[in-house]
């Protein structure tokens, strides 16, 4: 590895996980067993839920939500036009279809005042995504949801222990999906974990990710079909250590998040994307817009600084459903950019990409 570029992302695994790993296999725990119930019981103290199921992603913990939740071929689900794809596909590999919802002006989150219009027959859930850390806004999202009896499932994968005034994100609805691949706060390199509120769905979500069953040698008929979304013990003993270090974690991220903000004040081509950290809101990446983002990208990179554009708006893409405006969505798409962050993102490295920006800014409009 070049240590002279910053990566846009940082996470180091330490002698925490290794300690962990090695465990786990002298004591024989490989695949799915007590750690990954260690693991479960873990998350579901730290988040105040009574179950909590892991998965193989965050977009299986989606297609196993949405499983549970009924969700058939040819039925609608609401998504958000701001996410990360995983959420639209985790919909439309269960041959679904996506009905997308633009976000709010000042914030990339759903538009909550949109999504009745969106609503038809056929639709048979709604998935508010948490994206960076923001909430939406659960309550007139609930509300809606029992309006037209449409489970809420929410994305919460850029949002663990992001909250909303005392309410963890992803414990406000039916089911909650969180990610642990890499490129989130806590990681196990690839899985995922839904929680729930109620032994039937808990009992429903732990049968999908086991073909149907709680024990494929008793039981040979599963009635319904599905496959193997099973977590290991071996990601559950990485999952473990990176509990044991989560506020150190939630600490970085806020340092960071606030370092930024106050090094980058006064940089006219730059506008902060603002969190609300005093709501309990956990920043997971510095978003910012920029007048001339992919220029300014060109620019950057140049200083070997891998400040990256943020994610496509889904209707942006040739495969989806693009009916509609999406004019709020359609401005983070064009401006929005991430700046070098991580929960092993050194605080130095911060500050020389404050240092590169205040080089270049000058070449840029205002806003
Ligand atoms: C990361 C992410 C997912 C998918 O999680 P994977 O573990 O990568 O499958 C889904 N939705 C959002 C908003 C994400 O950021």
């Amino acid at each position: 590895m070049d240590n002279s570029v910053i990566n846009w992302w940082e996470i180091t695994l330490g002698q925490e996980e290794i300690s962990g790993i090695t465990n786990a296999i002298r004591n024989r725990c490989i695949s799915m067993g007590k750690l990954t119930e260690e693991f479960e019981s873990s998350i579901a103290g730290l988040l105040h839920v009574p179950y909590v199921v892991c998965v193989t992603s965050g977009t299986s913990a989606l297609m196993v939500a949405l499983m549970a939740a009924g969700v058939k071929p040819g039925d609608n689900v609401i998504v958000p036009d701001r996410t990360f794809i995983a959420t639209a596909h985790a919909a439309m590999i269960l041959g679904a279809k996506v009905r997308l919802v633009d976000s709010k002006s000042g914030k990339p989150v759903i538009d909550e005042r949109l999504i009745e219009q969106k609503i038809n027959k056929r639709t048979r859930a709604i998935i508010p995504v948490h994206i960076n850390g923001h909430a939406a806004d659960m309550g007139e999202i609930g509300n809606i949801g029992n309006k037209y009896g449409i489970p809420v499932i929410e994305d919460a994968c850029q949002a663990f222990h992001s909250s909303s005034n005392g309410k963890y994100l992803g414990t406000l609805s039916r089911f909650g999906c969180f990610s642990l691949g890499l490129a989130k706060l806590v990681t196990t390199g690839q899985g995922g974990f839904i929680v729930c509120h109620n032994e039937e769905d808990y009992h429903t979500l732990k049968r999908i990710r086991n073909q149907g069953v709680f024990d494929v040698f008793r039981e040979t008929n599963s009635g319904m079909v599905s496959g193997n979304f099973k977590f290991t013990d071996i990601q559950a003993s990485i999952g473990l250590a990176q509990l044991s270090k989560i506020k150190e974690k939630l600490e970085h991220q806020t340092a960071v998040y606030t370092r930024y903000q106050e090094g980058l004040k006064g940089v006219n081509c730059l506008k902060g994307i603002d969190v609300n950290i005093h709501a309990g809101e956990i920043p997971l990446r510095p978003e910012f817009l920029c007048t001339e983002r992919d220029r300014f990208i060109t620019e950057i990179n140049k200083f070997g600084i891998n400040v990256v554009a943020h994610t496509h708006s889904l209707s942006e893409l040739t495969y989806m459903d693009s009916r509609g405006a999406y004019p709020n969505s359609k401005n983070f798409h064009r401006n929005a950019l991430i700046f070098p962050c991580g929960p092993n993102q050194p605080i130095g490295n911060i500050e020389k990409t404050i240092e590169a920006v205040k080089q270049i800014s000058h070449k840029f409009k205002g806003w």
